[in-house]
């Protein structure tokens, strides 16, 4: 990782050691036949937690290691440094368990964080819907409240990640639809709930091994102790979880570039063509050069937000301006180092060749950079 950085300790760094073998030995080995069966298969979540690698932030008295954020921010690196980003527990640790974490009853953090620390229990967040993504308050699916001890779900999501693995769902629903962005809640539910159902694995350009998937909520009944946070607070609630999820998907995309960087350094310092190096044309050096300044500038800036985001004052904007720095910056990098791999970096056995297609999601999901400038653009 870029050297000179300030943020982390000799015992981070250690943790990170431990990180990377965890995902040398146990991830890279089988990444080409997940890819090719859409899915990570769940043995793979439970050693991964019994490796310390999932929600390492939740305190001892619910299973977890109570570290620092830092941890966290390492196996994000680790995982984008590994230049493919289809292990998705950045969703279930940094989203899910971040959510109950901060939001949950006691009861909510000791049934689930456990169990979720072990990697016995993989989480999704389904808020999206065929017809509303960026518009999170235009969603249709519906939580009728039936009495006062439980809640009807009916609707449906798509482009949910973990949705076919998944046995836990923050479900974003309408509980009073009449009052828009105020009449959204979230509500925890099981996936063996009668009347939930999984569509189809969704087929994607990248992230192959990670499962996508369409999700049914049919009269769904969930207990009111499923309710997480507070009724009709769901949208101000995910606002106020949002520039962690940014900044961790700006670690990861950093990390990714990295890593497309530093093998595109190794390629062409071998790769030899008119009889000299690749390396040694100045077209390969200013591209390279370029990417380093990037790369550097990148860097500081998100550990600026990390030291923010561990001393409270990370602002909606400045996790805006990371995600949309950062997962701009990965698109431009893969491309240009794809380029300097000529058509060896067209070959799907090649790194880069996964790289540059794992790195297409980042522009879109978490909130597009299209999203990201409106909010920036609020702040002038
Ligand atoms: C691989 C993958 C994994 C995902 N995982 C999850 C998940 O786990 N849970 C979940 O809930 N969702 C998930 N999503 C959904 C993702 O968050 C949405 O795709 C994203 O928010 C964009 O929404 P949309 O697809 O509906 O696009 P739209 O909202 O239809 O956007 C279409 C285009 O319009 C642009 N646009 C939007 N608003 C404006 C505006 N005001 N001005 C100008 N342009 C605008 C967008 O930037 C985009 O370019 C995932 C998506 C993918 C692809």
């Amino acid at each position: 990782m870029m050297e000179g950085r300030r943020i982390y300790e000799p015992e981070h760094e250690a943790f990170r050691a431990t990180v990377r073998r965890f995902f040398d030995a146990e991830l890279m080995p089988n990444i080409a036949e997940w890819e090719a069966a859409g899915i990570i298969p769940k043995e793979l979540w439970r050693k991964a937690g019994a490796a310390g690698l999932l929600c390492p932030t939740v305190p001892e008295a619910y299973g977890g290691a109570g570290a620092d954020f830092r941890y966290l921010c390492i196996i994000d690196e680790e995982l984008g440094y590994t230049g493919q980003a289809s292990f998705t527990i950045q969703t279930h640790t940094d989203i899910v368990a971040g959510y109950i974490e901060a939001l949950g009853t006691e009861a909510q953090k000791k049934t689930w964080l456990p169990r979720m620390v072990k990697g016995e229990v993989i989480g999704a967040i389904a808020m999206t819907e065929p017809h509303a993504g960026s518009d999170l308050k235009a969603i249709r699916t519906t939580a009728r409240r039936d009495g006062n001890d439980r809640y009807v779900i009916n609707g449906s999501k798509t482009f949910i990640t973990n949705g076919i693995n998944a046995d836990l769902i923050i479900t974003v629903c309408k509980t009073a639809p009449e009052l828009g962005s105020k009449g959204v809640s979230l509500l925890l539910v099981e996936s063996d709930r009668p009347g939930f159902r999984r569509g189809k694995r969704l087929p994607k350009m990248g992230m192959k091994a990670s499962d996508t998937a369409e999700l049914f909520y049919d009269d769904v009944v969930v207990p009111a102790g499923n309710l997480l946070g507070q009724e009709n607070r769901g949208f101000a609630q995910v606002m106020s979880e949002i520039p962690k999820e940014r900044l961790s998907i700006a670690t990861i995309a950093m990390a990714a570039s990295q890593k497309a960087f530093d093998i595109t350094v190794a390629y062409v310092k071998e790769r030899v063509i008119f009889g000299k190096k690749l390396g040694d044309f100045q077209n390969t050096q200013f591209k390279l050069a370029e990417i380093k300044t990037q790369l550097a500038v990148g860097w500081a800036y998100l550990d600026q937000c990390i030291a923010r985001h561990i001393d409270g004052t990370l602002t909606t904007n400045d996790a805006a301006m990371a995600k949309l720095f950062a997962s701009e910056l990965q698109c431009r990098v893969v491309d240009e180092c794809l380029q300097l791999h000529g058509g060896w970096g067209y070959m799907s056995e090649m790194p880069i060749s996964r790289m540059y297609t794992d790195a297409r999601v980042r522009r879109i999901a978490g909130g597009s950079s299209e999203v990201m400038k409106m909010l920036i653009a609020r702040s002038l």
